[in-house]
């Protein structure tokens, strides 16, 4: 019997054009937000410290502003609505793991049937003084990285014998799942480091792309 496939695919970079917690910063420049970013894609604090002590930096008076400016900025990726019709028709599990935060993944995603439990992402508090970051997927026991929403968590519930693990993603939030995934599909970051690892990995610049490749493999 073949297996099922499932796909797990990340949101910033990946289903929108830019990463929106960068842009958010950018935008908003709070004083010291560069240093964390720095400092996580050196790995020298986790992705979890990192992100949340980014939106800490953001007064909660703020609110509303960013969350138009979030939802306002995001391109979808060209054919990500072929790919979920793709999906459904070929009848592949398509689930959103994304290390974004829920307000602004949800509303973009709300124009495309996705059902709600079937995203994973972070959560947000604004009824302090500035913006608080939940986790409310982190890490397991079998998880040291501190990964905030974590892809390998969510991976390992569908376990190698009953179904292909593919994920599809661009950077430093993919490297874990990616290394646990039958297949990648990489952009960016994430092609670097499939092709250290040596990881069974295709590039793609969009989701045409994915569609193309995921078809050939089916009929080998
Ligand atoms: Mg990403
Ligand atoms: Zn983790």
């Amino acid at each position: 019997m073949s297996k099922n496939r499932i796909i797990f695919c990340d949101f910033d970079g990946t289903i929108t054009v830019n990463d929106n917690i960068v842009a958010i910063m950018k935008h908003f420049q709070p004083p010291g937000w560069d240093a964390l970013v720095d400092q996580v894609i050196h790995k020298k604090i986790s992705i979890r410290e990192g992100v949340g002590r980014m939106f800490a930096l953001l007064p909660t008076s703020m609110h509303q502003e960013v969350v138009d400016y979030a939802i306002g900025n995001v391109t979808i990726r060209a054919g990500f609505r072929e790919l979920l019709e793709y999906c459904s028709r070929e009848d592949v599990h398509f689930l959103v793991t994304s290390g974004g935060i829920d307000f602004f993944v949800y509303p973009v995603l709300s124009q495309f049937p996705i059902p709600q439990e079937n995203i994973y992402c972070n959560g947000s508090d604004f009824s302090g003084s500035h913006i608080r970051i939940e986790w409310p997927h982190a890490c397991d026991e079998h998880c040291a990285n501190d990964c905030g929403m974590c892809k390998t968590t969510i991976i390992r519930q569908y376990p190698a014998e009953s179904y292909e693990r593919i994920l599809i993603g661009d950077s430093v939030t993919d490297f874990e799942g990616a290394k646990l995934a039958d297949i990648v599909f990489a952009r960016a970051h994430l092609v670097q480091l499939c092709k250290e690892l040596n990881l069974n990995y295709y590039p793609f610049e969009n989701f045409f792309d994915v569609i193309k490749q995921l078809e050939e493999m089916r009929t080998r």
